[in-house]
């Protein structure tokens, strides 16, 4: 039976925490690395719904990629909503380990397990990593498809990869657009348009695109956008990580069990489509 202590190192071996941008909070939040570890429990948010999974299922530990505390704090008191969740976790004596933009940059990484998640061989990084010689690593992931499809074959096979959420995908193109190439970022990707334009893609599939950046980006050509919900995209990670740390608990003969949590957390809980109206620029 493996140590914390042990686990935590073989996770920072897959994702360095110095590889984290400067910004990010990662790493073990709460948890004593002297503990046994039996059950481990992968997850996108530190939210109280996965905290009280985890102590259904008897995990441990729980991984997530986004951070409890992403700014200092001086209270973890359980009044609050991330207090609370500290309180569980120690209560229960699960500990929390991060890995957000370390797990991003990685080898496999996010963006590699979203890209597998809607059937795209991955080509490259589509920001390399200056820092990786091999150019594997980086932001975002550059893909192709076996064959190409329609923008509306896309969407639907994206759809089809996702896990459900309340608000689906948003697209924005030609529905018979043919699309091969496609860039591909887990969660907020709207910084990435001028490495997306530069990669030459049919599409780009991210989150949290907003009007500005996503009509700008329309307005300049191609290619296709497609929004899906962020913790959609970032959700294949966890199943990726937990693969990941079966292999090397095979490899140490660690009698550990992996779980993936199947909790939707994106905050976006219905979605309303809009009457059919007739046609636009009727004078009132
Ligand atoms: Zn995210």
């Amino acid at each position: 039976m493996p140590k914390l202590s042990d686990v935590i190192a073989a996770l920072e071996a897959l994702w360095p925490p110095e590889r984290a941008e400067h910004w990010d909070a990662v790493g073990l939040v709460c948890g004593d690395p002297d503990a046994d570890l039996t059950r481990v429990l992968f997850a996108v948010d530190p939210v109280q719904e996965v905290a009280d999974e985890a102590i259904r299922i008897g995990a441990d530990l729980l991984v997530t990629h986004h951070p409890l505390y992403l700014r200092g704090t001086t209270t973890v008191a359980a009044t609050g909503f991330k207090g609370r969740v500290v309180h569980t976790l120690i209560k229960n004596d699960i500990a929390l380990h991060v890995a957000h933009t370390n797990a991003d940059r990685a080898d496999p990484g996010v963006s590699d397990a979203l890209a597998g998640a809607i059937g795209l061989r991955v080509t490259g990084p589509l920001v390399p990593d200056p820092a990786d010689p091999a150019g594997r690593r980086g932001l975002g992931r550059i893909g192709e498809l076996d064959a190409p499809l329609t923008l509306t074959e896309f969407a639907e096979r994206a759809a089809k990869g996702l896990p459900r959420t309340a608000a689906g995908l948003r697209i924005a193109g030609d529905p018979e657009q043919q699309i091969r190439t496609v860039a591909v970022c887990g969660g907020s990707g709207d910084s990435l348009f001028a490495d997306v334009r530069a990669a030459g893609v049919d599409a780009y599939l991210t989150a949290d695109l907003r009007h500005h950046p996503a009509s700008e980006a329309q307005q300049a050509g191609s290619p296709a956008l497609i929004d899906a919900a962020h913790w959609a995209t970032e959700w294949p990670w966890c199943e990726q990580a937990a693969s990941q740390l079966d292999e090397i608990s095979d490899r140490h003969g660690w009698a550990l069990r992996t779980y993936v949590s199947r909790t939707v957390t994106d905050p976006w809980t219905a979605h309303a489509l809009s009457p059919a109206t007739t046609s636009s620029g009727a004078p009132r």
